[in-house]
């Protein structure tokens, strides 16, 4: 069995297909802006809300707007749904956004509604002569001053920065910064995502290429998977699973109501060109039929599922030819390559600490 729904602490959504920039490892630009036209404009709705709230006591869950392939303050509709959830007094709402949207009074307002139930992560890579290199599209001079805006009027930040070749000589300079204007978290993410695709260089649509960062451990990492496994396939589909989410009573609802045990796995059916993760997908709707997953069509029922009760810890623990081996679980929650820079460490101080991710 997944989680039962009165173990599910935090949903993690990707509120919405759209997006103001174009960060080239970001899964809207790596596969090639697969997400078709209506999908790029799908976004949750209100009555959405009501869906995925409706099974859970007041103070209970915790929201998070990761986003796979959108920034949720592009949505048109997250306002109104923002202020639905408090209204149903969820316990908190965090949001990792890019912060070059909307105006400095609308992150004031945002602090003061939001209050102490309301958490932001920028995710800015950067000072004002890097920060758009991989954030392309980014507004330095807005994103800075909604950023004040937002901590001035009492709001709850946090500073994520991943690091890049281009960058890696600035983090002092924007730890400084952040402690300056009242950031509460400073994260330093040291990313695996060049090792992950095997590839040490990226390209943005500007051009521009952007360099795996020096001393990138990572990639050491996974080549001892690969020499103990023979070849990274091998590794994935042999790994010991520890599912990340599972084990911190998380779930994954995507920006067409799709439930997911992550955001990892709610990534691939959305993926342009054909590959391992999609294929994965693709034999799962094969098997369960386009729909298994719908919370509009099924609400939490969906939970109930065969997928969530049976496959997924099967295809961990037994995999066979029934219940196969989902490739992104291998890949993302192997044991011996961590493939994620986030997991675990980054959610718990409160302190404006060097972290190293
Ligand atoms: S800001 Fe986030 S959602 Fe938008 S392109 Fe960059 S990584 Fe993707
Ligand atoms: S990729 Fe698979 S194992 Fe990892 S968190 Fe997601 S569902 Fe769990």
């Amino acid at each position: 069995m997944y989680l039962n729904i009165n173990d599910v602490n935090q949903i993690q959504l990707d509120h919405t297909g759209r997006c103001n920039l174009s960060c080239p490892q970001c899964a809207r630009q790596s596969h090639q802006w697969s997400l078709k036209s209506s999908q790029r404009l799908s976004d949750l709705s209100v009555q959405d809300y009501q869906i995925i709230l409706e099974p859970f006591e007041e103070n209970k869950i915790k929201l998070f707007h990761c986003g796979n392939y959108g920034d949720a303050l592009a949505s048109p509709t997250f306002d109104n749904t923002f202020e639905y959830c408090l209204k149903k007094n969820v316990k908190h709402i965090k949001i990792a956004t890019n912060g070059s949207l909307k105006t400095n009074k609308w992150w004031e307002q945002f602090a003061l509604k939001g209050k102490d139930k309301l958490t932001v992560i920028f995710s800015i890579d950067g000072l004002a002569d890097t920060n758009h290199v991989y954030r392309v599209g980014a507004n330095w001079n807005l994103l800075l001053s909604n950023l004040k805006s937002f901590t001035k009027a009492g709001g709850n930040a946090e500073w994520h920065f991943i690091e890049f070749e281009h960058n890696q000589h600035q983090v002092h300079e924007i730890k400084q910064l952040a402690n300056d204007i009242g950031v509460k978290k400073f994260i330093h993410k040291k990313s695996s995502r060049f090792s992950n695709e095997g590839k040490r260089k990226v390209k943005t649509i500007k051009g521009q290429t952007i360099n795996q960062p020096k001393n990138d451990q990572s990639e050491l990492s996974k080549s001892k998977a690969i020499a103990q496994y023979g070849d990274f396939d091998s590794y994935v589909n042999h790994t010991k699973i520890n599912c990340k989410f599972k084990s911190d009573f998380k779930i994954f609802i995507d920006m067409e109501m799709k439930l997911w045990p992550c955001c990892w796995l709610g990534a691939p059916s959305y993926f342009l060109h054909k590959n391992k993760q999609s294929d994965s997908i693709k034999y799962l709707y094969k098997l369960y039929g386009n729909n298994f997953n719908d919370l509009r069509v099924k609400g939490w029922d969906v939970l109930n599922h065969d997928f969530f009760q049976e496959y997924l810890a099967n295809s961990w623990d037994n995999p066979n030819e029934q219940f196969k081996r989902i490739y992104t679980c291998g890949r993302t929650c192997g044991s011996k390559y961590e493939f994620s820079s986030g997991h675990g460490t980054n959610i718990t101080r409160d302190k404006l600490s060097y972290e190293e991710l």
